[in-house]
């Protein structure tokens, strides 16, 4: 028998292009420019961004410059446009200019920045943040409206303006409605320009919403618009470890560190091939459940670093070498991160690079 990996991460390319399918749909005729920042969620920002460039996507979110740089890299030829939610640094205007991508402005300091940098040669695209009540990036509406009346912008070539919702995943807030109200206040000053609200969850919440682009992130991963796991929406991450041990414990003795988990009764555990460095995470047990051979079955005590240990007590198809779902279809990424006290987001961005990763499905 040849040597298998242990720990597998399996991306699903085809389940990425079901769910932008999915959003595409729900976003009726708007823009679905993908949030790939994190390197995609931790799934690969240029895998995830060029088999969406394939399924239609024109225009990607980053955060961070030199994350727009790679994701640029990876595009080719490729003619995207790469919107850099961090705007423009100090120092950043001639690397974003070079690379190609264009800032989300957020603050009037950023603004001058750019415009300074843009004097005297081409006028270089740029989109506008307005914060519509988060209070973390974005020009206050009254900094907004003073700037427009002071014609500043008029030497700028903003073509879009965004803001970002605080309380998406949660329908019934009441902030989402004030948010909107306030946009398309904001949308009004800018004629010109096109305009992007809704991240995930908020391609969700109504046609009000979703303006001329959504910005969904998590959505296209598998992750549910309002934090608990959605049918319509397929898996994009799967991790799987192997079964390194099976054995049986008597009664009243302890499982793993800390001896946190006791037998009351004879169990079989196995020992899995996976542990909080391959980005599983530690709050995850107990509490959470993973899937083999047709069923659900707890994860036991306290995880290791590179072990942790499941009941398959009554399961005799646990054995050496066969594999268990952490993580997947069957073990959704709402659920375990549920367990484990956070958010899909955080799951997903821990994923460590030590399970192998294997890419599935069209490439683009
Ligand atoms: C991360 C981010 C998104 C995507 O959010 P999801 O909730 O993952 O859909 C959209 N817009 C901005 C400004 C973001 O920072």
């Amino acid at each position: 028998m040849s040597y298998a990996p242990v720990t597998r991460l399996t991306v699903d390319l085809d389940a990425l292009a079901h769910n932008h399918a999915l959003l595409r749909k729900e976003a009726r005729g708007a823009e679905v420019a993908p949030a790939v920042k994190a390197d995609a969620y931790g799934l690969g920002a240029g895998p995830v961004a060029t088999r969406l460039w394939a399924e239609g996507a024109r225009a990607f979110f980053v955060a961070r410059l030199h994350e727009g740089e790679a994701l640029r890299a990876a595009l080719g030829a490729r003619d995207a446009v790469v919107y850099v939610l961090d705007g423009v640094p100090s120092g950043a205007a001639p690397r974003l200019a070079a690379a190609g991508l264009t800032p989300v402005l957020n603050s009037l300091p950023q603004i001058d920045e750019w415009l300074a940098f843009c004097a005297g040669g081409p006028r270089l695209p740029a989109a506008l943040h307005v914060d519509t009540g988060m209070n973390r990036l974005g020009l206050r509406i009254e900094e907004t409206e003073a700037l427009v009346a002071s014609r500043r912008l008029d030497e700028a070539r903003i073509e879009l303006v965004m803001s970002h919702l605080a309380c998406a995943t949660d329908p019934l807030s009441a902030m989402n409605g004030r948010q909107v109200q306030a946009f398309k206040a904001v949308e009004r000053l800018f004629p010109d320009a096109r305009a992007s609200l809704a991240n995930s969850g908020g391609v969700f919440l109504g046609e009000d919403f979703l303006f001329d682009m959504v910005r969904p992130g998590i959505c296209l991963y598998g992750g549910g618009p309002f934090g608990r796991p959605d049918a319509r929406l397929r898996a994009v991450a799967r991790l799987e470890a192997q079964i390194l041990q099976v054995r049986a414990v008597p009664p009243g003795e302890a499982v793993g560190y800390g001896g946190l988990h006791r037998a009351q009764t004879g169990m079989r555990i196995a020992t899995l091939a996976a542990g909080y460095a391959d980005g599983v995470l530690r709050a995850a047990s107990p509490g959470a459940r993973c899937w083999f051979a047709g069923a659900r079955r707890p994860l036991l005590g306290r995880m290791s670093m590179d072990l942790m240990a499941i009941d398959v007590t009554g399961c005799d198809e646990a054995r050496p070498g066969e594999m268990v779902e952490l993580l997947g279809p069957e073990v959704p990424l709402d659920e375990i991160s549920t367990a484990a006290g956070t958010a899909a987001y955080e799951t997903l961005v821990r994923l460590s690079p030590r399970a192998e990763r294997i890419y599935v499905g069209a490439a683009g």
